[in-house]
């Protein structure tokens, strides 16, 4: 495929993450002829490699939690989602469930519990009891504010107490998230879509306020009345290349993240202890991961933001990794932190209130799918639909800014307004990882 190939494609995706590939099959079975280019060599490679894939509907918004449970379904369901042939690999998603840590009434989980609630989500409160019982290597003292390991009060608890927990059972996590992209871009190849890898794109070409097509990195220009930005923590340089910068409300920046793996203690052998838990007191997130704790940061005020060039970013583990493994290691005392650092890094897409851009933008043809601010693998499977309603209402005339469309959720049956993900939303800036 050299020169120009013009009117070949209906859409091309810039991205063959777990996103980009989502979006191609769901415009494939919708009978359009998609192309993905990607620079990395194979689907899956890029920030979603690195992907704690952890699956939850513990959010903050009702649009938020009820399209994170229906996408649990598809992760439930993940083989006749796909339509997969019986001696296909497949990711394979574990259902541990959820705990997050409460230390004071009111808090933060507050208007998850709401939101959960009102989208049918089940969950319940765990006292202290519960939790001493349930999780014997746990400390229930609270250590917030969250400080950094410099701090002379790091791991002083404040004489405070975990109150209790919120347990959600309707959660877990992925074990393989290239190998989900990678599912999704057979799923997509066998309704006819089309994947082009080693392949980058320096140039959006457009006309008349239109979108015309891509120029690739070694002059190949290929034509399609759609493009869609699915470039993860690229999407910034994308949207330059589009010309929408300045035209974006909402910015996206590439943010830096170190995920630790320690070796699970001991004291939290018994499987109904081995869940995924969200601990905003001291800071991390953990989750188990066979023999492992995986430990991630919840990105906590006293920490500043990493943000960096998607292109060239220190690819070594730094005191970030110590400083999440003893953050960890205040709530499990037993936690055993070895010299040698083991885990995975890797670039959030992060928007300005950690919520992502689904949308249209103000280049005929060009859509958004950005922004997913570390908190989206779980959504990937339904993100295809969303897109998929958003550009084929929108290339008919639509005006989603005035009249945002909504998707309905054929699980859950239940129906959401789209306009959460609009660039056009009102932003709170004091959102995390968790949103
Ligand atoms: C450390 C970490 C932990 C996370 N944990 C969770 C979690 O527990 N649960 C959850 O739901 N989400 C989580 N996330 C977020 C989730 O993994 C992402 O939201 C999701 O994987 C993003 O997928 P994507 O397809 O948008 O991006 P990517 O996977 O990064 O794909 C974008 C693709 O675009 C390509 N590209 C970029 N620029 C160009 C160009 N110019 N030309 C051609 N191709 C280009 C890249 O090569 C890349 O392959 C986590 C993310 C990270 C990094």
């Amino acid at each position: 495929m050299t020169g120009t190939e013009a009117g070949a494609f209906d859409a091309i995706i810039i991205g063959a993450g777990v996103i980009g590939s989502s979006i191609a099959f769901s415009l494939a079975r919708s009978g359009l002829k998609t192309l993905n280019v990607d620079a990395l060599p194979a689907a899956g490679y890029g920030s979603t490699s690195h992907s704690s894939a952890i699956i939850r509907p513990f959010y903050s918004h009702v649009e938020a939690a009820s399209l994170a449970h229906e996408a649990r379904h598809r992760w439930l369901g993940w083989s006749a989602f796909l339509g997969a042939p019986s001696d296909e690999p497949l990711a394979t998603y574990t259902e541990c469930g959820l705990l997050s840590l409460l230390t004071e009434e009111g808090d933060d989980a507050a208007a998850a519990c709401a939101a959960m609630t009102k989208a049918g989500v089940p969950w319940t409160r765990l006292s202290p009891h519960d939790l001493e019982t349930r999780f014997p290597g746990m400390s229930l003292k609270s250590f917030a504010p969250v400080k950094q390991r410099d701090d002379e009060s790091f791991g002083i608890d404040n004489g405070g107490r975990v109150i209790g927990a919120v347990h959600v059972p309707d959660a877990g996590f992925v074990n393989d998230p290239a190998l989900a992209a990678q599912n999704l871009k057979a799923a997509a190849e066998r309704g006819g879509a089309t994947f082009r890898f080693n392949a980058k794109v320096v140039g959006i070409r457009q006309d008349k306020n239109r979108v015309l097509g891509i120029t690739l990195a070694d002059g190949t220009k290929i034509n399609a009345p759609v493009l869609i930005n699915a470039a993860g923590p690229h999407s910034s340089v994308i949207n330059q290349l589009a010309g929408q910068t300045g035209l974006l409300p909402i910015a996206t920046k590439a943010m830096r993240h170190e995920v630790v793996y320690l070796p699970w203690p001991r004291a939290l052998e018994s499987t109904s202890a081995r869940t995924i838990i969200t601990d905003l007191d001291t800071g991390v997130y953990t989750r188990p991961d066979g023999a492992d704790m995986l430990v991630g940061t919840l990105d906590p005020p006293c920490d500043t933001p990493d943000v960096v060039d998607p292109d060239d970013y220190n690819n070594g583990f730094t005191d970030h990794w110590t400083t999440q493994a003893w953050r960890a290691g205040q709530r499990f005392p037993e936690l055993e932190i070895p010299e040698q650092a083991r885990g995975t890094i890797g670039l959030y897409d992060v928007s300005d209130d950690w919520i992502p851009i689904y949308d249209r933008s103000e280049l005929g043809g060009y859509y958004l799918a950005i922004g997913t601010s570390g908190n989206q693998f779980k959504n990937a499977p339904m993100v295809g639909d969303l897109m998929t309603r958003i550009i084929l209402e929108c290339e008919e005339g639509h005006d989603h800014d005035t009249d945002p469309l909504t998707l309905t959720l054929p699980k859950l049956q239940r129906t959401i307004s789209l306009a959460h993900y609009s660039r056009l939303r009102d932003v709170q800036k004091t959102a995390n990882v968790l949103a």
